[in-house]
């Protein structure tokens, strides 16, 4: 399978293949703000099945253990790494694709920061939380 997407103003362009390892909504308080959303939806794809068909991204440091990458015209989110993982896996804004209804949910993560008014797929699985600091 092949999945394309891209920004919001159509500078940052890429595609990945394959299937995702996860699909989750997370609920931590640092996708929040970082998407200015109340939950934030992620597809996670192998480094090698991920390309930048068009622009550059800029990257943020948004901790010491991750890296964020994001449209610099429009500001859209686009990519989460941890950094000790970045060759292996990434995750892309699941609301970038071109065609997300083709990507389900599996489950939540970060649940404990969620959201009182949040109700989205209520029915999936709740992810336990690692003790380690949040990305
Ligand atoms: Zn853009
Ligand atoms: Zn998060």
């Amino acid at each position: 399978m092949a999945f394309e997407g891209g920004c919001l103003c159509g500078a940052i362009r890429y595609r990945a293949t394959g299937e995702p390892s996860v699909v989750c909504h997370c609920h931590c308080t640092m996708c929040r703000r970082a998407g200015g959303a109340p939950v934030v939806s992620w597809a996670t794809f192998a480094m090698s099945d991920f390309t930048i068909l068009k622009g550059e991204p800029r990257r943020y440091a948004s901790s010491a253990r991750a890296t964020r990458q994001f449209c610099p015209r429009c500001g859209a989110q686009l990519t989460f790494q941890y950094n000790d993982r970045a060759k292996d896996e990434i995750d892309i804004t699941l609301a970038t694709f071109d065609a997300p209804a083709s990507l389900p949910v599996r489950e939540h993560v970060w649940a404990s920061t969620r959201l009182p008014w949040v109700h989205v797929d209520e029915g999936l699985p709740i992810r336990p939380e690692p003790a380690e600091p949040k990305p």
